[in-house]
């Protein structure tokens, strides 16, 4: 054929010419021609060997071999729309017809037929020999798909062929003439398109060759090729082909840009021969850069996904693995390849086989469905694995099969089933303690909290948790409470610990006092993240801290009269009973009782008396201890006072006197039954036992009350006794001694020696007589005195008593140094006596020296402390105290005279005047003697 001849692009073009168009006759149904476009229904015609198509668009209408008409899909879709019966309309009568044909001799290549169509609108050119007979058919969609390179041409074609209109000779030639319109759309093409001639050369480039690797057209055209192509192997290979095959599709190179970027680039080049000669080569080049780039990453993202962490696969829609990750087939105990090709089914567990169906389907709704099941691995063994099935679909199918996204969870299960079992162990013990805990954000809303919370006030988790925790039944009984929860929920979100005790009625009506604290949690930044109120339930320890307290204060109560009556009316509050009594056994028969003190609804009882017989008291008297913890009244009929005052209950303790005899008992009364008898017991006990200490101590008390007055009264007797004898017996004495001593001058001498020295003995005890009773009535005189006291001043009571030592001191060769004394309170005649005995004592019991005697005093504590020492024969340490004492004597009279009396008499005098005397001393080395005096003013004050 002379299209066969032509040195144009004849080979594309020859691609593209489907010779074996559909036609049929004008005569045929529109439903004919309808089934021949669905499938080739035409048994008679040839079948192209080059095309494999089962649709066409089109269908030619021919008579016989010359095309009179076509008919399109759009067409028909027209006609269907308009309600034509597409069984009964013949073709002829709805084909566009004339059809606008083209002769194959005017067809210099392929972009001359697309610029036809689109000059005339319409996408089926019929190519007719020069006698306009059917030669074959081009279509639009055709020539696109064989010069991808003009694909941007399909946008400028026709959506729809116009009214056809047959083109003859003539228009072909005008076809021809409009080159210059073709030059244009050529040159302004998106496609990049490049001639090469046959030295190598550029002679020609479009623009958008030119934009693509940014040169000037001087910069392009006039060079050579090989300056732009990368690699020189690349051109030289190119070249060889296209000798050797005239034509290259889609060659890789890279080409150099002006900016020294690297573009990757698809070649599409024909070659131009002429007398056998190669003329030139055009070349429609395509940038892949992007789409390599775009494969590259691919690359890499599959080699990623590969060794990806968590398993995936693709799996075909018939559910076959088609690949699979190192991380998935590891999952399962094979290797990637080894999973090629399986059955989904062998990698799930039989039970779960259907989770999987049915998550598969809800995949094909969703897209996307994630599902927990068993997986079982190569070796049989059973593991729990997530899935997330996810539909695979690509630009051309709507399913292609799915993905797969497997995490083998067995461990992370393992890890849920122990923190639940660990939540629930927790949870246990958090439920089973009896204190209240609970949860608040620090806003104070109510998250979380033990069993005992809910319990206390009797309501369900639901009522409380999302509440504001003052607004929880917690609190809701009093307004006071809950603005004082409300404000320790600012305190505690701003970081500090509130503790309160507060007063509660749990839902069992019981009253509680709850020791509650709120206490703030951090987290690391120190920001408080949640508050943990608690409460702890002290009613009892309340209880008994006030119990202890009205034990203590019962027991200590002042002893005397108001003892008893204290000491029921706390016995009533430590045990919460109405009344206490203590009563005593009225002597003789002890059949009555009356009350010492009694206590009853918060005030005291005035005392009153009742018979045992048939009481309660009786029993308590008779067994010790008795305890009716309820139905008192039943127990004790006749006892009309139990019924007077609503008794139910009762509990006694026999008291018993410091001899233990039956005194009387300690006994409460309830209007209430006893709960608690043991500890009441123990209460009772204690109240019981201070009440019987309390009666042995006032028992004890009278007794000494009683003894202490005999003593004065026996001293007293004492006294005058002494006194009465003294004073009675110098009369007989005076007359005995002056008698013998008249005896001894008449007779002395006259009489044998023996009666001189009898009449001696006789004188000699008379005198020691008389000193004796003096001393004696002296001694009784400083007891008998009244306090007859002043302010006396001691400097001349000293001088006196030194004067009155004259001749003792002068004897004794003694000195005598003092202090100045003070003026004391007291009795001057005594105080004279006290310094004459301890200064004569100290002057008498002299040693070998002659006396030195020191008189000190000085103020201590308020008082005087005066000192008179001595350098005499000293005292035995054991003699200290003896020597106080009347008549008691260290020495014989011969060696030391004396009577015994003189620092009794020290003592009665210092005592008298509320001070104290004592001696320190150490034989041989003087002995000092220590009396105490008080002070003037203090005793006036
Ligand atoms: P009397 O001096 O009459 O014996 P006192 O009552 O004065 O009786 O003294 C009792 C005893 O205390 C004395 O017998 C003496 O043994 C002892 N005594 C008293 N004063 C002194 C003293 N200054 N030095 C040593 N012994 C003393």
């Amino acid at each position: 054929m002379l299209f066969n001849n032509r040195s144009t692009d004849i080979s594309t073009l020859e691609r593209v010419i489907d010779y074996t168009p559909l036609t049929v006759a004008p005569a045929a149904t529109v439903m004919a021609a309808i089934t021949l476009m669905d499938g080739s229904e035409d048994l008679n015609a040839p079948t192209n060997p080059t095309r494999d198509r089962q649709n066409y668009s089109y269908v030619l209408v021919v008579d016989p071999n010359r095309p009179i008409g076509i008919l399109t899909r759009r067409d028909v879709v027209k006609l269907v729309t308009a309600g034509t019966d597409l069984t009964t309309t013949k073709i002829a009568e709805v084909m566009t017809a004339p059809v606008m044909t083209m002769n194959i001799t005017a067809i210099t290549d392929a972009i001359t037929a697309l610029s036809v169509m689109q000059q005339h609108r319409i996408r089926h050119l019929p190519i007719v020999d020069e006698c306009g007979l059917l030669v074959g058919m081009v279509t639009a969609e055709d020539l696109l798909q064989g010069y991808e390179r003009l694909e941007p041409l399909a946008s400028i074609l026709p959506e729809q062929e116009s009214g056809s209109s047959e083109i003859d000779r003539q228009s072909e030639a005008s076809l021809f003439q409009s080159q210059q319109d073709l030059s244009d759309f050529v040159e302004n093409a998106i496609g990049c398109l490049h001639w090469v001639a046959a030295d190598g050369k550029i002679i020609w480039a479009n623009q958008a060759e030119l934009d693509l690797l940014g040169y000037t057209s001087a910069e392009y055209i006039g060079h050579y090729i090989t300056e732009f192509h990368v690699n020189r192997t690349t051109i030289e290979d190119l070249l060889d082909r296209l000798l050797h095959d005239r034509a290259v599709r889609e060659y890789e190179a890279d080409l150099r840009c002006k900016d020294g970027s690297i573009r990757h680039v698809l070649i599409d080049a024909n070659s131009s021969w002429h007398n056998g000669e190669f003329v030139r080569t055009r070349c429609f080049t395509r940038d892949i850069t992007k789409r390599k780039q775009a494969e590259e990453d691919l690359k890499e993202f599959n080699a990623a996904l590969s060794h990806a962490m968590e398993g995936i696969a693709r799996l075909d829609l018939h559910g076959c693995y088609v690949w699979v990750n190192q991380a998935y087939a590891a999952a399962i105990g094979y290797t990637p390849a080894a999973m090629v090709g399986m059955d989904w089914q062998r990698t799930v567990h039989p039970e779960d086989l259907h989770t999987i169906e049915l998550a598969y389907k809800q995949m094909l709704d969703l897209g996307k469905v994630e599902v927990a099941a068993r997986g079982v691995r190569q070796d049989g063994s059973i593991f729990d694995k997530q899935l997330v099935m996810v539909m695979a679909v690509d630009s051309r199918q709507p399913s292609i099969g799915h993905y797969c996204f497997m995490k083998d969870v067995t461990d992370t299960k393992q890890a849920e089933a122990d923190l639940i079992h660990s939540e629930h162990k927790f949870r246990a013990i958090f439920d089973s303690m009896s204190q209240f805990i609970g949860l608040l954000t620090p806003d104070g809303t109510f998250i979380e909290g033990n069993q005992a919370v809910f319990d206390a006030v009797a309501v369900d988790r639901a009522a409380i948790i999302g509440k504001p925790f003052w607004e929880t039944p917690w609190w809701t009984h009093s307004p006071e409470l809950q603005e004082r929860v409300k404000a320790a929920v600012a305190t505690a979100a701003a970081g500090e610990l509130v503790r309160f005790e507060s007063e509660h009625i749990w839902a069992d009506g019981t009253p509680a006092v709850v020791d509650f604290s709120l206490k703030p949690m951090f987290d690391a930044t120190g920001k408080v993240t949640m508050l943990i109120p608690e409460g702890r339930d002290i009613t009892d320890r309340k209880r008994k801290e006030d119990i202890l307290r009205n034990i203590a204060l019962g027991v200590s109560a002042k002893t005397g009269a108001a003892f008893f009556q204290a000491l029921v009316e706390y016995l009533t509050k430590a045990l919460q009973v109405e009344y206490a009594l203590i009563s005593e056994l009225l002597l003789p028969s002890q059949d009555r009782v009356s009350t010492v003190a009694a206590y009853g609804n918060g005030a005291t009882l005035d005392r009153f008396e009742y018979a045992l017989l048939d009481t309660p008291c009786q029993y308590t008297i008779d067994r010790q201890f008795y305890v009716c913890a309820e139905q008192l009244q039943q127990q004790f009929p006749n006892f009309a006072l139990l019924s007077e005052i609503s008794a139910q209950s009762y509990m006694g303790v026999l008291l018993r006197n410091s001899a233990g005899q039956p005194f009387g008992l300690i006994c409460v009364l309830s209007c209430q039954p006893f709960s608690e008898t043991q500890l009441m017991t123990e209460i009772l006990n204690i109240f019981a036992a201070r009440a019987a200490a309390e009666i042995e101590r006032q028992q004890s008390e009278i007794e000494l009350q009683r003894q202490k007055q005999d003593l004065a009264r026996s001293n007293d007797e004492l006294q005058q006794f002494a006194y009465v004898a003294s004073h009675d017996l110098q009369e007989p004495l005076r007359m005995i001694t002056s008698y013998l001593e008249l005896l001894e001058r008449r007779y002395k001498g006259q009489l044998d020696a023996q009666a001189d020295m009898f009449i001696a003995y006789a004188v000699d005890g008379a005198s020691r007589m008389q000193i004796l009773i003096n001393d004696l009535l002296n001694y009784s005189r400083v007891g008998r005195q009244d306090r007859n006291f002043e302010a006396v001043d001691c400097d001349p009571i000293c001088a006196q008593v030194l004067t009155n030592l004259q001749v003792a001191i002068s004897t004794n060769k003694a000195i005598v140094s003092a202090d100045p004394l003070p003026r004391v309170y007291g009795n001057s005649s005594q105080l004279t006596q006290l310094f004459q005995n301890l200064i004569g004592n100290a002057i008498k019991f002299r040693s070998q020296e002659p006396p030195q005697i020191e008189i000190n005093v000085r103020s201590i504590e308020g008082w005087w402390l005066f000192s008179v020492r001595d350098n005499g024969i000293g005292i035995e340490n054991e003699y200290l105290d003896r020597i106080f004492v009347i008549f008691q004597r260290l020495h014989g009279k011969t060696e030391y005279p004396g009577t015994g009396i003189g620092l009794a008499v020290c003592k009665k005098i210092v005592e008298r005047h509320g001070g104290n005397l004592w001696v320190e001393s150490q034989p041989d080395r003087g002995s000092t003697f220590y009396f105490t005096l008080p002070p003037l003013l203090s005793t006036l004050c």
